[in-house]
């Protein structure tokens, strides 16, 4: 099998897999005082101080959760407070192609979020940003906005420091979902100078089900949304899944990002390459922006992306068509919709994501297999570019 769906979820890498079986080894509530509890409340610290170190974050500002989906729920709150006290975001701005985790705006009102355009490589416009983001400062309001690193289904990433310039001026708060980003490119919550950040263990080779809030400020805190004990420095209620956060740490320390971005922007600018080759007309979105090195968003203008997915299946190589999180919907992305590409055009749009499990072969089998599909399917315009 070849798994070019990387960014629906990464293979769990082995050490962190042993780090779980040690975990589970034995009973491990991390908020026992007795030797068993140290034991698992060492693997829960150690994990959180690998995760500050792959953010830049302080380890007091990080808040475990059940995955990044929770991490974006519960900081996309009106319900902010600074040092204690409550300064409530009043108006909340995403980006038109978030996670459906942040557009569905968490616990906002939907009538206070305000949606931010992107321009056709899918980059936050950014005069219409600060036009908006200005307007409910001016209003005497306080923004909270909320824009992704990398996108899940084409790589884009966003211009993250001229955003957090208009936030800042506007004296706003700003949240950063890194889930696409962790381990692919440079993560710095500083350099970033955003206030909250998103991630999660199953995008780096970690388990599902845990993720983390990692906070920028000391003293900026999200209402949290679970309650209950005491556990997370009271920001997160309920018993740590010790063995899902140790396996999340232990793939953090196999982390090595700009070795593997080399390496895998080698593969992916080959496969790119030749998928142009065997059918000329290949669109590949967000092509001229900065992208994620792993990711190829790409649509044959005609082509059904769900008989395509199954074909490539069938022929052993699983890839996603739009977002993995959408598939089963029949709709069109969401993603490539506010991009403004034609709807039968995003229809047929195929998403390759690499990682840490692929080699040259993959790309080499997959080129194989895409080259019989594409003859079969499209027969009159198969081969080179006219
Ligand atoms: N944000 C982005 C950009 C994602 O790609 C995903 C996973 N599809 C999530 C959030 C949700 O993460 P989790 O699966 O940990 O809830």
């Amino acid at each position: 099998r070849i798994y070019l769906d990387h960014n629906a979820t990464t293979p769990l890498r082995p050490a962190a897999r042993d780090a779980m079986v040690v975990a589970l080894g034995g009973p491990a509530n991390a908020s026992s005082v007795h030797g068993e509890g140290r034991a698992a409340r060492g693997l829960v610290e150690s994990a959180r101080r690998s995760l500050a170190a792959a953010t830049g974050a302080k380890v007091k500002n990080i808040v475990f959760t059940s995955g990044a989906t929770e991490a974006n729920v519960t900081v996309l709150t009106p319900n902010i407070s600074v040092s204690g006290q409550l300064r409530p975001a009043t108006r909340l701005f995403v980006g038109a192609t978030e996670h459906a985790s942040v557009l569905s705006a968490g616990r906002f009102d939907p009538r206070r979020v305000t949606i931010l355009p992107v321009t056709g490589d899918g980059v936050i416009d950014k005069s219409q940003a600060e036009r908006l983001v200005r307007g409910e400062a001016e209003a005497g309001g306080v923004p909270l906005v909320s824009v992704m690193a990398a996108n899940n289904e084409t790589g884009v990433v966003q211009p993250l420091a001229g955003i957090s310039r208009i936030v800042r001026d506007a004296g706003g708060y700003l949240h950063v979902d890194a889930v696409q980003a962790l381990g692919r490119i440079p993560v710095s919550i500083g350099a970033w100078d955003c206030d909250i950040m998103s991630v999660s263990s199953h995008k780096i080779g970690g388990p599902q089900g845990v993720g983390a809030i990692v906070y920028g400020r000391d003293d900026l805190r999200a209402a949290p949304l679970i309650t209950g004990g005491g556990q997370e420095g009271r920001h997160r209620a309920g018993t740590e899944n010790v063995a899902a956060i140790a396996g999340f740490g232990a793939a953090l320390e196999e982390l090595a990002v700009a070795e593997e971005a080399a390496r895998i922007t080698a593969l992916r600018d080959w496969l790119e390459a030749e998928l142009r080759h065997i059918y000329g007309d290949t669109v590949v979105f967000g092509r001229d922006v900065p992208r994620l090195p792993n990711t190829i968003s790409f649509a044959v203008a005609g082509m059904v992306a769900e008989t395509a997915l199954i074909a490539c299946d069938l022929a052993g190589a699983a890839v996603s068509s739009g977002s993995a999180c959408s598939s089963g919907k029949v709709s069109s992305s969401h993603v490539l919709e506010a991009m403004g590409v034609p709807v039968d055009l995003a229809r047929g749009a195929l998403r390759l994501s690499l990682g840490w499990t692929s080699t040259r072969e993959d790309v080499e089998r997959f080129a194989e297999i895409w080259r019989g599909l594409v003859n079969r399917m499209k027969p009159a315009k198969a081969g080179k570019a006219a």
